[in-house]
């Protein structure tokens, strides 16, 4: 049979909508003014979930197996008490509060059924990736302490934890020297790896109250950076670690979720960003900013061995738990 381009069209049309159809296996999603939603009344049948509204502006959905809670008008979620960043914030659409259903396919759904996103990607190699090195210090502390040096001690202790596991873990650099962001992504590549995390130590500058871990993973195609909404123009085509956005997100959350818990330090969330190191990763990839150099009180974790010790103790049980979901949703 010959196809004119035009019947071609609406076959792949067709075979588009049918794609996300079944990729959203059930939740049902409204449009308003374009913009595909779920609201949270929807979301909440789906999983199965009551709802309460434990304040004006929280909406709490809640089984035995997850917490999920949303503020209104707002990006931030609570997802079993860990922050995380939705790409556009809670939404009126009708009558009912919506999220956009990107964020409940790529935010949402990794971070709470992650074992059932991730049957394709792997969970041999960890390739860690301590920040800057050489004439590039990277953040400072008040006391000159350099980021640099704080995240190689970091990433040799996750690897050391990481193996103790069994797990097969490499490194960007051993030692402190120059390594330019491509090189970081091409060794990921060439070792195969198929978990990339990037660690650093944040400044705020003179902001010294400015204090906590966040984990970034790579900001959705066409939609804005957590820390640059509502700015500028909005990058739509897709980067090379686009293609893991649902393990992206797991990854991140998972290491979020962890870190905070073996430190108790600030959550600043599970955020997004177009690093160079996210936007090239060959493999899921996070990065962890695991403290603030120019806070005080994490200045005194991130220079006290155990302190160390504890942030990355975090780091190895979130990729711990992220190999461990990928495992499981392996072997269904
Ligand atoms: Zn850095």
């Amino acid at each position: 049979m010959r196809l004119n381009k035009n019947v071609l069209l609406s076959v792949i049309a067709l075979m588009t909508i049918f794609t996300d159809a079944s990729a959203l296996a059930g939740v049902r999603t409204v449009t308003s003014r374009g913009k595909s939603y779920v609201t949270l009344p929807n979301l909440a049948s789906y999983y199965g979930m009551p709802v309460t509204q434990p304040a004006r502006n929280r909406i709490r959905l809640q089984n035995k197996y997850n917490k999920i809670e949303f503020e209104t008008e707002s990006r931030s979620v609570w997802i079993n008490g860990t922050l995380v960043a939705l790409s556009e914030p809670v939404r009126k659409v009708g009558w009912s509060w919506a999220i956009e259903t990107a964020d409940f396919n790529k935010t949402i759904e990794p971070a709470t059924r992650p074992q059932e996103f991730l049957k394709t990607v792997g969970n041999r190699t960890v390739v860690l990736d301590p920040g800057h090195g050489g004439d590039d210090k990277g953040a400072s502390s008040p006391r000159n302490i350099h980021e640099k040096l704080v995240v190689m001690d970091i990433a040799n202790r996750v690897r050391n934890r990481l193996e103790a596991r069994g797990i097969n873990v490499e490194l960007t650099r051993e030692r402190d020297r120059n390594l330019d962001l491509d090189s970081r992504s091409r060794t990921a590549s060439v070792l195969k790896a198929d978990v990339f995390v990037s660690i650093h130590a944040n400044s705020a500058g003179k902001k010294r109250d400015i204090r906590g871990a966040e984990t970034f993973v790579l900001s959705l195609p066409g939609r804005y950076s957590s820390n640059s909404y509502g700015g500028g123009a909005l990058p739509s085509s897709a980067n090379t670690g686009n293609r893991y956005d649902v393990a992206n997100m797991a990854l991140g959350y998972r290491i979020q979720q962890n870190l905070l818990r073996a430190t108790g330090q600030e959550d600043r969330g599970v955020k997004r960003a177009r690093f160079e190191v996210l936007r090239d990763a060959p493999c899921p990839a996070a990065l962890v900013e695991v403290a603030f150099m120019s806070n005080p009180k994490d200045e005194a974790i991130v220079s006290d061995p155990a302190g160390r010790d504890r942030i990355a103790r975090g780091i190895a049980d979130g990729i711990v738990a992220y190999l461990t979901d990928v495992s499981r949703a392996r072997a269904k």
